[in-house]
């Protein structure tokens, strides 16, 4: 039976970090992982130039029962460190918008970057394999994987959550928490675009493909980015933001131009050549086809010049106080996380450690940590991931 220091389940974001750091202490390290290629969800993340981090990333930024756990994380390992990382790799990057940090070439590189850190740190990969079982020992943990077993002092467990099943997402950690006995908060797929009631989806399917800037509100949270209208409902990221705060049965409200005083703006352009339809006056600040459709749906007058103050109010409003409520979201088949996940109160907010079972350590989008959209799901993953590999 083969024996290592640390063993560490899943090769993706979390799970490779916290192999090479753990490599260079000089630990003997193993990575498994079921899938035939490591680091698959950071080679599709930020549509192929992977948001590795993003400038701005603070607790603030997090979704977790226990608001407070990320901040030691965050702090110790800093999206400036892995900044600093992947400079050092000469790895070319901008910022998109609001802190948002891409590769200018391939997210690829990214994988890269982890492949030789863990090499050069003499970690072992082993892909395409799975895990049968694990078993507590005296000395650690026994696995039995589908070729072989092994032992090993520390365990970490790096499998994520469980969006895009197709990509060989399961459960597995959540399992294995329960099997040593620590709490689950309950999962649910988050950073998902929102589907809509077939009536509400017949009448805005004109509309897919538009996009505008919007603020998506939730009880009291609000996003201030674009959204999108697509043939199921709506995405884009100031939904898939909203997402991850709703819950089945609550309202969301749309602006559809913030920041902007339609009411006063449609009364200067009636003002001004009252001659004009609504819908071309709406058109000044939104795309024709979403215009056409707010028109459509106020059924008024033919001229802007017989619209009551009342009723352009009304118009205001239609656009920029929006409520509704979605019919549900497209699931984990799309969501880009999962919300939930281990408990934290079961984990050492330093290391990562469970508390009740020493060298069992869980990191990245297993634990009840969920980023904003934006880069800050990586950087839990670099941060988790890094302290870790510094106490295995
Ligand atoms: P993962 O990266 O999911 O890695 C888990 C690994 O464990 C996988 O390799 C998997 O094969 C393996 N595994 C699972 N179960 C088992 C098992 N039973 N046995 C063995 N191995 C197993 N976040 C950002 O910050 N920026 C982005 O641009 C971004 N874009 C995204 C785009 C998409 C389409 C998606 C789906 C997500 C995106 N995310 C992004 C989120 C980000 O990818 C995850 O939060 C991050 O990958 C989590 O890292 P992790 O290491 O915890 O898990």
């Amino acid at each position: 039976m083969d024996q290592f220091d640390v063993v560490v389940i899943g090769a993706g974001a979390a799970g490779m970090m916290c192999a090479a750091e753990a490599g260079k202490r000089g630990r003997s390290v193993l990575v498994v992982d079921h899938a035939a290629k490591p680091g698959e969800k950071i080679r599709i993340s930020g549509g192929g130039r992977c948001n590795f981090t993003n400038l701005n990333a603070a607790p603030a930024n997090f979704i977790s029962q226990n608001p407070s756990f990320a901040i030691s994380a965050l702090r110790r390992y800093t999206q400036r460190d892995f900044i600093a990382l992947v400079e050092r790799y000469g790895i070319a990057y901008h910022e998109k918008t609001l802190g948002q940090l891409f590769c200018d070439g391939s997210s690829r590189q990214i994988v890269d970057l982890l492949l030789t850190e863990m090499r050069q740190a003499h970690v072992e990969l082993r892909l395409a394999t799975s895990v049968e079982s694990v078993e507590k020992t005296p000395q650690g943990f026994a696995i039995e994987l589908s070729h072989g077993s092994v032992q090993c002092r520390s365990l970490v467990v790096a499998t994520g959550g469980k969006s895009i099943p197709k990509m060989g997402a399961t459960g597995f950690g959540y399992d294995l928490a329960q099997q040593f006995g620590l709490k689950i908060v309950e999962t649910r797929p988050a950073l998902v675009p929102l589907t809509l009631e077939p009536t509400m989806l017949e009448r805005l399917t004109p509309l897919a493909g538009v996009s505008v800037d919007a603020v998506a509100s939730c009880r009291k949270t609000s996003f201030a980015e674009a959204m999108l209208f697509t043939h199921r409902g709506l995405s884009g990221p100031a939904i898939l933001q909203i997402s991850s705060y709703w819950r089945e049965g609550e309202e969301i409200v749309l602006s559809l131009l913030p920041g902007v005083n339609l009411f006063e703006e449609l009364r200067a352009a009636r003002a001004q050549n009252g001659r004009q339809a609504l819908r071309t006056a709406l058109s000044a600040f939104l795309p024709k086809r979403l215009a056409q459709l707010i028109a459509e749906t106020e059924e008024g007058p033919a001229n802007l010049a017989d619209y009551s103050d009342k009723r352009l109010r009304a118009v205001d409003e239609a656009v920029n106080q929006w409520r509704f409520k979605p019919a549900g979201s497209e699931g984990y088949r799309t969501a880009e996380v999962t919300l939930g996940g281990v408990d934290t109160r079961e984990l050492d907010s330093r290391t990562m450690e469970a508390k009740a079972m020493p060298g069992l350590y869980f990191i990245g989008e297993v634990v009840d940590v969920t980023g904003w959209l934006g880069g800050y799901n990586f950087q839990w993953a670099w941060s988790s991931g890094w302290c870790a590999g510094q106490a295995v």
